[in-house]
């Protein structure tokens, strides 16, 4: 009552055989292939990581960076709303008092595990002095130990916001 009867296709000896479906897959792949070769300007992949990405727009969440006041000053106040809004728990402050008088605390230890990371941009939308940014468009991130992964206060200072280039 109330059910509708779909009729169930595939059913045809043809489709039971299976061989012209693998026939006409082959016969698309082996179409996209003949046309890529015979003009490659057409492709829609490129050989990374020999030739990089050029089309990233600032909003894209790269590797973070820490800013700086007009002085050159680090502008993080170690209020550690980052590390409370993180959901991968990969931020880690340690505070100290300040002794240039511009605020009361900043980070003496201020590190981000890229590993546990999950690039979510939780921590640039939490901070209430635009402290942290993940505009530097570095997304390919190596490295050949797991603790050069964690970026320390010094490095994340020491990254630049990439230039808009679309
Ligand atoms: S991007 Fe997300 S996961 Fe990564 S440090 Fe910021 S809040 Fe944590
Ligand atoms: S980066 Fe922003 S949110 Fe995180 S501790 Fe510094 S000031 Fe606070």
């Amino acid at each position: 009552m109330g059910i509708k009867i779909v009729k169930r296709e595939g059913g045809s000896l043809k489709d039971r055989l299976y061989i012209p479906a693998i026939f006409g897959g082959m016969k698309t792949t082996l179409r996209h292939f003949i046309t890529n070769i015979s003009d490659t300007s057409k492709v829609k992949t490129f050989s990374y990581p020999e030739v990089q990405p050029s089309d990233i727009t600032s909003r894209y969440r790269g590797i973070h960076r820490l800013t700086k006041r007009e002085d050159g000053s680090i502008r993080c106040v170690a209020c550690f709303m980052c590390a409370t809004a993180c959901p991968a728990e990969c931020i880690f402050i340690e505070a100290k008092e300040r002794e240039d008088g511009v605020d009361e605390k900043m980070p003496e230890i201020f590190t981000i595990d890229v590993l546990e990371c999950v690039f979510c941009g939780g921590c640039v939308e939490a901070c209430p002095c635009d402290a942290i940014r993940m505009d530097t468009g570095i997304f390919s991130f190596v490295a050949l130990k797991r603790e050069d992964f964690v970026l320390t206060k010094e490095r994340l200072l020491s990254h630049e916001a990439k230039k808009e280039t679309l």
